[in-house]
């Protein structure tokens, strides 16, 4: 009866009206399906909460560790389970108590389990006026408040042993995985794409990826390898990931060849992003992400910005388009992509940068400046030579397929 429980508390924002359901049958298929692999007794929702009942030799941190990156979820808290009665759970609310520093508290108990004794307010009275009295005792200057208190002592009285915990953990946050449809993100390697990617799957969004790339990187440079270890990454946030990898240099080099040279940079985004699109219809996305973030390089001032957007038929979010790159490396860090990217690797786009790039160019110079290229050609020479690899979260590991062919038959098939 002494395992451990993992008390999981969601934000109530997303529970407004009829979506109720929906959203926690998907946060409840998220928690079982990361914690795969470690014996659990079994999950509850006694009420605005989930509880995990972590079975006879379970990891603690590994389900923690495993926890921690379920969107969705406000806050967690390790809870010790408690023989049921009074004494022993002052005892233990002490204990958990006794060594976090705080100068107001209050105790807060929950009966799922009506059979119980005592109601929650003489449990909370009980245990409160316990602690209290240890507290002075040891002469620690501390009072009750009830309305704000800067630690909340919580019970849970539920069938079984009792629950008690006081240190609430912030947890991923967002809203629950593959809730809110699919998007296609063009993932480059660098810093930005990858961050973009994960803003958008905290707010519920699936997630597959394209990453274009260079030929000529020196052994253990390529940006496929980099790529492909980002999405490793950030699968567990969603499950499974799909990444498209498109050999780039032959598009670039058609137009190096026929475009001015200013609008080069411009001009191979605007075909990043109709090849994408291909396979965001494939994948049945409905936009597009990408990791532009407003002047941080020539091709980002807003103009090009839109300029480049104007080849795509979908939408193109840009979540990072209000922030600074010292924001962004900080979140980079946290979700642990910033060293992945910190690899130097062989990037395609930086190959043949023009000298003095375009600041502020119009769709219409951009669909000039593509008069000499065979657009649909060489969007059909991208898929054409794309490969597939398939990402999977389970049991705590990744798995990775070998990469496949996108179009196995007839070239115009994909294009369909
Ligand atoms: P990042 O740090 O993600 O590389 P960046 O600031 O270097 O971004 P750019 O290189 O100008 O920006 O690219 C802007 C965006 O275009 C990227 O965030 C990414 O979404 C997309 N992109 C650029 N290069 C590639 C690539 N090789 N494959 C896929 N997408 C790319
Ligand atoms: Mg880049």
């Amino acid at each position: 009866m002494n395992s451990s429980v993992i008390v999981v508390h969601y934000h109530e924002l997303w529970l407004k009206g009829r979506n109720r359901r929906f959203f926690l049958a998907k946060l409840e298929a998220a928690l079982r399906q990361s914690l795969e692999g470690i014996p659990v007794e079994r999950i509850e929702q006694p009420g605005d909460r989930f509880l995990i009942r972590l079975a006879d030799g379970a990891s603690l941190e590994e389900a923690i560790e495993r926890v921690r990156r379920v969107l969705g979820i406000a806050n967690y808290a390790v809870a010790r389970p408690v023989e049921r009665n009074l004494e022993a759970l002052c005892d233990a609310a002490w204990q958990e108590i006794e060594p976090l520093e705080f100068s107001t508290f209050a105790v807060r108990a929950k009966r799922s389990d009506k059979s119980f004794p005592q109601g929650t307010i003489e449990i909370e009275t009980v245990v409160g006026r316990h602690l209290l009295e240890k507290l002075r005792a040891r002469g620690r200057k501390v009072r009750v408040w009830l309305k704000d208190p800067e630690l909340t002592c919580h019970i849970e009285v539920t069938p079984g042993p009792l629950l008690v915990y006081a240190r609430k953990i912030p947890g991923a946050g967002g809203l629950p995985a593959n809730t809110a449809g699919r998007m296609m993100c063009l993932l480059s390697g660098g810093y930005d794409s990858a961050v973009a990617a994960y803003l958008m799957m905290k707010r519920g969004a699936h997630l597959g990826f394209v990453h274009f790339y260079g030929t000529g990187a020196r052994p253990g440079e390529s940006s496929l390898h980099v790529a492909s270890s980002l999405v490793r990454q950030l699968v567990p946030y969603q499950f499974l990931a799909h990444l498209y990898r498109v050999p780039f240099e032959t598009i670039q080099r058609e137009i190096l060849r026929s475009a001015p040279e200013g609008v080069r940079v411009l001009l191979y985004r605007r075909m990043m992003l109709r090849i994408a699109e291909v396979f965001a219809r494939r994948d049945r996305a409905l936009a597009m992400v990408n990791g532009d973030s407003l002047g941080q390089v020539a091709s980002q001032t807003l103009r090009n910005l839109v300029a480049v957007e104007a080849a795509a038929t979908m939408p193109v979010f840009r979540p990072l388009v209000g922030m600074d790159k010292m924001e962004i490396l900080a979140l980079a860090r946290k979700i642990g992509t910033y060293e992945i990217s910190s690899e130097p690797f062989h990037d395609c786009c930086p190959v043949f940068l023009p000298r003095s790039p375009e600041l502020s160019a119009r769709p219409e110079d951009l669909a000039q400046a593509e008069q000499g290229l065979d657009i649909q050609a060489l969007v059909a020479q991208g898929i054409q030579g794309a490969t597939l690899e398939r990402f999977r979260y389970s049991g705590g590991q990744v798995e990775l397929s070998e990469p496949v062919p996108v179009v196995k038959t007839q070239p115009r098939a994909a294009m369909a």
